[in-house]
């Protein structure tokens, strides 16, 4: 079966710790001021019953990516395990994608080329997982192939409550949030 790549992401054992950040700037080589995934912390309820939900983002690799059909260079396109790709050579920074996108996954690289979180997949290519899954120290971040009922996104997924960003946007994400 075609593979499906995908996240989860453990809203109740995240810190917000900011590690998955650094870790991916670090690995990606992120230029000042340009991000791939942050964190978000919102709170629920009223008081005194609030919650906390803390949840670490970046692109959800959507099925449906506005982000591509809004490139009008071919640039954005759905690569290798549906992960969602920006091809440097062809991207002119228009910013159609970014004004596409209901997630603010993408920035302006100032080599004047769009980026975004690509899954690492140059570190799953070779078998190992995205920067910010492995750095993550309360494991977090799970990241696998939906179309292999045994990998772990897929069995958390099973397990798990479990929720996508803004669904109203029918862009189907592949990043999904546990609680
Ligand atoms: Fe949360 Fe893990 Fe990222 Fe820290 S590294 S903010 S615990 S997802
Ligand atoms: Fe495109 Fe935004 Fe979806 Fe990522 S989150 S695939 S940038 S629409
Ligand atoms: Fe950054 Fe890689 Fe994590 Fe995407 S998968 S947020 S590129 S470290």
């Amino acid at each position: 079966m075609k593979k499906r790549y995908a996240m989860a992401v453990d809203t109740v054992r995240c810190v917000g710790c900011n590690a998955c950040v650094i870790a991916c700037k670090t690995e990606n080589d992120l230029p000042n001021g340009g991000f791939r995934d942050w964190i978000v912390q919102e709170v629920h309820g009223a008081f005194p019953n609030l919650s906390m939900e803390i949840r670490s983002e970046r692109c959800n690799h959507c099925s449906s990516p506005s982000c591509v059909d809004a490139c009008p260079t071919g640039a954005s396109h759905v690569g290798e395990g549906g992960i969602v790709a920006v091809t440097k050579a062809k991207c002119t920074g228009c910013k159609a994608c970014i004004a596409a996108c209901p997630y603010g996954a993408r920035y302006v690289h100032p080599a004047g080329f769009v980026d975004k979180c690509t899954f690492c997949l140059h570190r799953v290519r070779k078998g190992r997982q995205p920067a910010c899954v492995e750095t993550c120290p309360t494991r977090s971040l799970a990241f696998g192939d939906l179309s292999d009922e045994d990998s772990p996104v897929s069995r958390l997924l099973r397990s798990r409550r479990n929720k996508v960003l803004k669904p109203e946007a029918g862009n189907a994400p592949n990043v999904f949030f546990l609680s």
